[in-house]
């Protein structure tokens, strides 16, 4: 399985990272090893003085394919869920600054946490999905995927030009305001539609 992950996709984000609002979504990807299971901590990686949470939906591929249309797209999954693409600031900057590769900073073992997913049915409209991030208990991140620049499907018809998609990758949909750093100790906890679907303590 592939995760793939998608960059500055809410303005108010792209903002507070002093980044320009993209024409194309950005994306970047995370080893296998990058997952983080549902209730799994992490343990705070010695190469960075500036963990940061960024909270997202995550959309599960349930069917292959290639060169996607973005009409059909919504064929091509029935599970979403919360996670949090973990970055490591301090390098991502460095990185960023010498125009190189931000793996160090983002794919790094246990740097995207997914929580449990549930079903996307026809009732659901997945271009109106609230989510939340609470760190020990206070709402530091709260999103609505009504707010991405780039929805789920025209995320997927996009990604697939390049990258053929298959059954259980996971595309990681952006983050909304209010990343910030994490410290040992602490608890995170995401939402879905009012469900608490994540947790990850930071040891
Ligand atoms: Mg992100």
């Amino acid at each position: 399985m592939k995760i793939i992950c998608i960059g500055r996709n809410y303005s108010e984000h792209a903002k507070e990272l002093n980044n320009e609002v993209p024409k194309e979504p950005v994306i970047f990807m995370k080893p296998k090893n990058a997952l983080l299971l549902p209730d799994k901590p992490l343990y705070y990686p010695e190469f960075t003085d500036d963990l940061h949470y960024e909270c997202e939906v995550v959309v599960k591929l349930s069917k292959n394919g290639k060169y996607i249309n973005e009409r059909f797209a919504h064929k091509y999954y029935n599970e979403v869920s919360v996670g949090l693409d973990f970055t490591a600031r301090d390098l991502q900057e460095q990185q960023k600054k010498k125009g190189l590769p931000w793996e160090i900073a983002k794919a790094f073992d246990g740097s995207a946490a997914v929580g449990s997913f549930i079903p996307v049915n026809e009732g659901t409209n997945v271009n109106d999905l609230s989510f939340q991030l609470k760190l020990n208990d206070t709402i530091v991140q709260d999103g609505n995927t009504k707010n991405m620049l780039f929805s789920i499907d025209k995320i997927i018809a996009y990604v697939s030009r390049f990258f053929t998609l298959n059954i259980g990758d996971l595309i990681y949909t952006g983050t909304p305001a209010g990343v910030g750093p994490v410290t040992v100790h602490d608890q995170l906890e995401g939402y879905l539609q009012g469900n608490k679907v994540l947790n990850v303590e930071i040891r």
